[in-house]
């Protein structure tokens, strides 16, 4: 049967660079009935650099639940919506989730106008392995969180990406070195697309020397990439079994217990198996 449903295009947006906005993008912002976007303002600004001229809507992270029937609703009725955010790929530590749930659930057609993303933009110039990377996107901005995040992305194997703002990435990358390791090989990119983009590299111990006596490494909009935990590093066993297993384990057996039999079946040396359960909350660890 043929699809009779509206199309929510899901557009990606410059990230800085207004060059970087897709002649595809334009068209279709240009055509759809309505174009929903976080703020009305940033983005008729944006069109308008196109000659575009288009009616918009607003939706942001608290209005989200409330307006998504009312646009399914409408794309169910056979209209077109684009769906922008500030800047970059909708959805991606943006508003927009519900509402393609939503869509989705409905069955209403659903496209992305692929383009930039600041996360596909650091990991594309890091020179860290990109063959499996994790998004993390921001971690919580008060310092016992982020902190708990840190500690239990400690066995990582895979490239950790890390939205952060200028003002926070000071405290950020003394966590991380904490966490992680000092001399874990970690990359900040700033600014990218823009004027003052900077792309440092070095050890997170490094970056953080940078951020506490430059204050231009603090400035503006950031992505930070930290190595994953070299295998090498990371010695004997099975880290992914020891990962899955380790919490189930201390849910269900007192800690010590729970760590012992977690290196039994994963292999990993004691010590490390004994660190994650600290880190997970398994106090009475002996
Ligand atoms: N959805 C967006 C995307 O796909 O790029 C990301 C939105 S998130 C609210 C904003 C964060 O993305 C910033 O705090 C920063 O970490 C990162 N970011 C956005 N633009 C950037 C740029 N030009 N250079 C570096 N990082 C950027």
């Amino acid at each position: 049967m043929a699809n009779t449903t509206g199309t929510l295009w899901v557009v990606a947006t410059p990230i800085g660079n207004l060059e970087d906005l897709s002649p595809r993008a334009q068209r279709i912002l240009g055509e759809v009935a309505q174009v929903v976007c976080e703020d009305t303002r940033h983005s008729g600004r944006l069109l308008a650099a196109f000659g575009i001229k288009q009616r918009l809507a607003s939706l942001h992270e608290h209005n989200e639940s409330r307006v998504a029937p009312g646009l399914v609703a409408r794309l169910l009725a056979g209209e077109d919506l684009a769906l922008v955010s500030d800047a970059g790929t909708p959805l991606l530590s943006d508003p927009g989730y519900r509402l393609v749930r939503a869509a989705a659930e409905a069955g209403a057609a659903i496209s992305p106008v692929p383009g930039p993303s600041a996360l596909l933009a650091a990991l594309s110039v890091a020179g860290l392995p990109t063959d499996r990377f994790a998004f993390e996107g921001f971690l919580p901005a008060r310092a016992g969180g982020r902190r708990a995040r840190l500690g239990a992305l400690g066995q990582e194997p895979r490239t950790l990406v890390f939205f952060e703002a200028g003002n926070r990435v000071t405290d950020f990358l003394a966590d991380a070195a904490e966490g992680l390791g000092a001399e874990r090989e970690a990359v900040l990119a700033r600014e990218l697309t823009k004027l003052h983009e900077t792309v440092y590299r070095g050890t997170l111990a490094e970056l953080l020397e940078r951020t506490r006596t430059d204050p231009d490494a603090c400035r503006g909009e950031m992505v930070v990439l930290v190595a994953g935990r070299a295998e090498a590093q990371a010695g004997g066993g099975d880290r992914a079994l020891l990962q899955q297993l380790l919490p189930a384990l201390l849910e269900e057996l007192p800690p010590s217990r729970a760590v012992k039999l977690a290196t039994r079946l994963s292999g990993v040396p004691r010590r490390e198996v004994y660190e994650l359960a600290l880190r997970l909350g398994g106090s009475g660890v002996q």
